[in-house]
């Protein structure tokens, strides 16, 4: 008997982990819809500039993840980002948020730890899953360059309303999923001429528009060049979805001009907006990972256990887990 056939669909932390946990007992291919892997954790390269345009840099506290990351650290592909965190409140006062707690980014860019980890498994690109059809034992994926299978089973990591598109699940598994609530979040992600500069590192923002401020060159081994990552507050972003894109991005300035006036935002050379549907989880599912074992359906990601990249990658490796005890027990 060869080894089970598994598609995992989304190429983030909590896909690629779950893959790479699997990979020694099962043939695993993941199916990531961009062109490249990390998902949230993502960075824009320009050639004046870098930006984290997603995830600003996350925590280490799970021994597993530690592990999991050890060989990431030891190399240098991630590394502390000591600056120190500030907190600018709506009249623009900023004062330091004295959290020392380690911060932690990729390098060069926030990709670079999930590269890392994907590193020998079989990645399809560019390659969006556009449905899922057959049976237990017989998935089948449907892509533009046609179906891809039988899979044993299928595995979804993508956004909770994403995954509950694609994954037939039973009905109170459906229940389960639509009660996760996923945010919005526009970015803005400005250079800033090379003598301009933020007074500090980054800041957590309260405000109406606006939720934080980083200098992106203030992080290891970036390109010098100021290019700062702006992202709007979460409900703001939700009442702005479908807003045409010029007014959101007026706002956000707006809003910068008012709180930082010592930074000459009509000088920027450059300023791009990204909107991410599914950018962050307000009511998370709860329990670690989905799975309906008859039907050899499974699904992980930030939405099963909080809103925060740990938690994506604890949500992967959970349902790993869990799938290596029914692997054992199917060749038994
Ligand atoms: C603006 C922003 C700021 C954030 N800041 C922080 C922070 O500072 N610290 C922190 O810890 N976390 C932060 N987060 C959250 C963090 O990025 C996520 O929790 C984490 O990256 C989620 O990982 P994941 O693997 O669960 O999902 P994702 O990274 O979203 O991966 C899912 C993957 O599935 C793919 N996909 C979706 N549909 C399909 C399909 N049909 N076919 C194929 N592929 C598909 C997507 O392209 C994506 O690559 C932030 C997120 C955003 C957006």
């Amino acid at each position: 008997m060869g080894q089970p056939k598994i598609a995992v669909i989304g190429a983030g932390i909590a896909g690629v982990s779950l893959a790479r946990s699997l990979a020694d007992r099962a043939d695993v291919t993941i199916f990531e819809k961009s062109r490249g892997l990390g998902g949230r954790m993502a960075t824009r390269r320009r050639p004046d500039g870098h930006f984290d345009h997603g995830a600003q840099y996350f925590t280490i506290r799970d021994p597993r993840f530690h592990a999991a990351l050890e060989e990431a650290l030891e190399r240098g592909v991630i590394e502390t980002w000591d600056a120190d965190l500030m907190q600018t409140e709506a009249d623009g006062t900023v004062q330091s948020l004295d959290d020392r707690s380690p911060r932690f980014v990729g390098v060069p860019g926030m990709t670079a730890p999930v590269r890392a980890q994907a590193d020998g498994l079989a990645v399809l690109c560019s390659m969006p899953v556009q449905s899922v059809e057959g049976e237990a034992g017989a998935w089948y994926l449907m892509t533009e360059t046609g179906p891809f299978g039988p899979f044993d089973w299928i595995v979804s990591s993508a956004p909770a309303p994403q995954t509950a598109k694609l994954l037939p699940f039973a009905p109170s598994v459906r229940q389960a999923l639509a009660r996760v609530d996923m945010n919005s979040c526009f970015t803005l992600m400005i250079r800033l001429p090379d003598e301009a500069a933020l007074p500090f590192a980054a800041s957590r923002i309260r405000h109406p528009v606006l939720s934080w401020i980083a200098a992106n060159n203030s992080k290891p081994d970036r390109n010098p060049a100021p290019a700062l990552v702006v992202h709007a507050d979460n409900g703001w972003s939700d009442r702005h979805l479908d807003a045409p894109p010029e007014a959101v991005r007026d706002l956000m300035l707006e809003a910068c001009q008012s709180l930082y006036p010592m930074i000459g935002w009509q000088d920027a050379l450059s300023i791009d907006l990204h909107r991410w549907r599914y950018a962050n989880v307000a009511r998370p599912l709860g329990q670690p990972f989905l799975l309906d074992s008859e039907r050899q359906i499974a699904a992980c990601g930030d939405w099963c256990l909080g809103n925060r990249v740990e938690a994506a990658f604890l949500s992967g490796i959970a349902l790993a887990d869990t799938l290596h005890t029914h692997l054992a027990e199917a060749r038994a």
